[in-house]
């Protein structure tokens, strides 16, 4: 990367952690970007773009590289144009901005990335699935959500978090028991499955 994408890609660190945007954690977007590299992916489906910082550190893996992503939050979604922009990526990463479980597309993928609404994640799963490609990989983020999986669901106080806990212990409990899919879960970042097809 030149200094320029240096400077800029921290930029984005920044004004997420200002603005308390959940972006990836620097190893897990190391990971993925590596992963994208080793794998010769070329086209990737992103649910939650956020303010497209995983957007731009994929797309900056390879120039052939092209992708779609999908944002339901205007304001991230604004901001993500603005980002693309900077890095002058707008022919090869488009956005959607629409709730993913209202969008349908068409295209198969080389790489479906699920890092949105966390407690449907099962849901984009198996609506997704149907764009990957033969070989190709559904990669999920926060498997981990904060270390907070592995806590006794009674010391946490919120209702709500307890309700998503939950939802993402379902998502793991769902990959692992899914006969279609073979999924390999790391303990990297906050937590990243990838999922492949049993051929
Ligand atoms: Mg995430």
């Amino acid at each position: 990367m030149n200094e320029e994408n240096i400077k800029l890609i921290k930029e984005i660190e920044k004004y997420a952690e200002e603005y308390d945007i959940p972006i990836m954690m620097k190893s897990g977007i190391d990971f993925l970007t590596n992963f994208v590299k080793e794998n010769n992916i070329k086209t990737i489906l992103e649910v939650g773009t956020a303010i497209g910082y995983s957007s731009i550190m994929m797309a900056l893996v390879d120039p052939n590289i092209k992708i779609k992503t999908i944002e339901r939050d205007e304001k991230r979604y604004l901001e993500a144009i603005k980002n693309i922009k900077k890095f002058s990526l707008e022919d090869r990463i488009t956005l959607i901005f629409n709730d993913a479980s209202l969008v349908n597309i068409e295209e198969k993928y080389d790489l479906v990335f699920i890092d949105a609404a966390k407690g449907q994640n099962i849901n984009f799963f198996n609506k997704f699935s149907s764009n990957l490609n033969n070989n190709g990989f559904i990669v999920t983020d926060n498997i981990n959500f904060h270390g907070l999986v592995d806590k006794d669901l009674e010391d946490i106080k919120s209702r709500n978090l307890r309700g998503l806990i939950r939802k993402i212990q379902d998502y793991t409990k769902f990959l692992k028991e899914n006969k279609e899919y073979k999924t390999v879960f790391y303990d990297i970042g906050d937590g990243i499955s990838i999922s492949s097809k049993n051929n």
